[in-house]
């Protein structure tokens, strides 16, 4: 057996420390004689694992008492319409910034539902003229048009396709009335960084980047904005009957669950957040620095203060010539490097999971590309 690099957006990579474990308790977990996946969601062994994972996610993020913490099913996407389903009431209003392909489909997915309430667009950062990818930059807090009596405000806060990212908690404050809460979709930077959750009403990601396997949706939400949701919403979706259910309503995803326990473990390994934060800078700002020196040979066109460091998409001078670079990168052992079909290009997704040798290991392999091509 061999693992490549693997710079899938996501599903990502996970760390190969916890696919062994999963691997060696796959057919008897704690000597219980069954996989977890084959155990009742109701049981005491599931209810062990499930309890664990929620105590260590909270450890790692430090989430207060005051929220709570459900994993549900759906991916990311099955939210787009649950916040607005469960926290738009019919005489109220909700703000939406658009700073890329995801908080577009936000937007847009919210746009489709029969709302009593009304969707209001905040700022949309989309310029159809901008070389490649047509995202590049965070709005000025002040350019945005916020309504102080919202019942939220929605926002991404890493574009995955198009590489945009909020790195300060507190970049919206003095701009934001401090009523309206946020609602931050952090399916890829979630874990990556020390987060401060006080600030948000409403954090939720899909498991597959930074998490865990596909299939599994975190959901961090505060107590007041749980009890204020709609009580007219399918019960899967309702945040009021999944927290009062313990995410049990119906049948959780266990064994994404259990896998990302094991992740939360691995994590608390590292260091924690602090830890994973630091190593997830180094390896960003040696990618971007390798970008722009390479002298318009390989282009980032993010606003330096803005750049993810989770993705990192880059143009080279031809779609033929990042053709060839993704065909080069495959044959030498580098996987999910082109960018995604929307934007085309290329795109080094580099979560957690992702060490620093990967990615000098890829660095090597483009300053090779280069000297041969450049
Ligand atoms: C991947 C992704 C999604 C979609 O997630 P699904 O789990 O596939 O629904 C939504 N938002 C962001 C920021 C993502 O990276």
């Amino acid at each position: 057996m061999s693992r490549i690099w693997n710079f899938s957006a996501g599903p990502a990579a996970l760390p190969e420390v916890v696919l062994q474990q999963a691997k060696e308790e796959l057919l008897d977990w704690h000597g219980i004689g069954a996989g977890i996946m084959e155990v009742s969601h109701r049981g005491k062994h599931f209810t062990e694992v499930i309890k664990e994972a929620e105590a260590d996610v909270r450890e790692l993020l430090v989430i207060p008492a005051h929220y709570r913490v459900l994993f549900l099913q759906g991916g990311a996407t099955l939210q787009f319409a649950a916040i607005p389903l469960n926290l738009l009431a019919a005489d109220a209003s909700a703000d939406y910034l658009i700073t890329g392909a995801w908080s577009k489909k936000a937007f847009a997915d919210a746009g489709k539902l029969p709302l009593a309430g009304k969707l209001c667009l905040a700022a949309n950062m989309e310029d159809k003229n901008a070389p490649a990818s047509g995202f590049t930059r965070l709005p000025e807090p002040e350019a945005i048009a916020l309504n102080e009596k919202a019942a939220y405000l929605h926002l991404c806060g890493n574009e995955t396709i198009h590489g945009v990212a909020i790195h300060d908690d507190a970049w919206l404050d003095g701009a934001l009335p401090s009523v309206v809460p946020v609602i931050a979709d952090m399916s890829s930077s979630i874990l990556s960084r020390p987060l401060d959750v006080a600030r948000y009403g409403l954090i939720y990601a899909g498991a597959q980047k930074n998490i865990g396997p596909s299939g599994l949706t975190l959901v961090i939400i505060r107590e007041d904005l749980c009890a204020r949701a709609a009580n007219n919403v399918p019960a899967p979706i309702s945040y009021k009957m999944q927290a009062e259910n313990d995410s049990m309503l119906n049948t959780p995803a266990t064994f994404a669950v259990y896998l990302a326990g094991l992740v939360f473990r691995w994590l608390k390994e590292q260091g924690g957040l602090t830890g994973m934060a630091a190593i997830n800078r180094v390896k960003a700002m040696k990618l971007y620095a390798a970008i722009d020196a390479s002298q318009g040979f390989y282009r980032n066109h993010v606003a330096i203060s803005c750049r993810s460091n989770m993705n990192v998409p880059f143009n080279l001078l031809t779609p033929e010539l990042e053709a060839e670079f993704v065909r080069e990168a495959e044959a030498a052992g580098f996987m999910g490097l082109e960018g995604h079909k929307s934007v085309g290009g290329i795109r080094a997704s580099i979560y957690n999971a992702m060490p620093v040798q990967g990615v000098e290991a890829l660095l090597l392999f483009m300053a090779d590309f280069m000297r041969r091509r450049g």
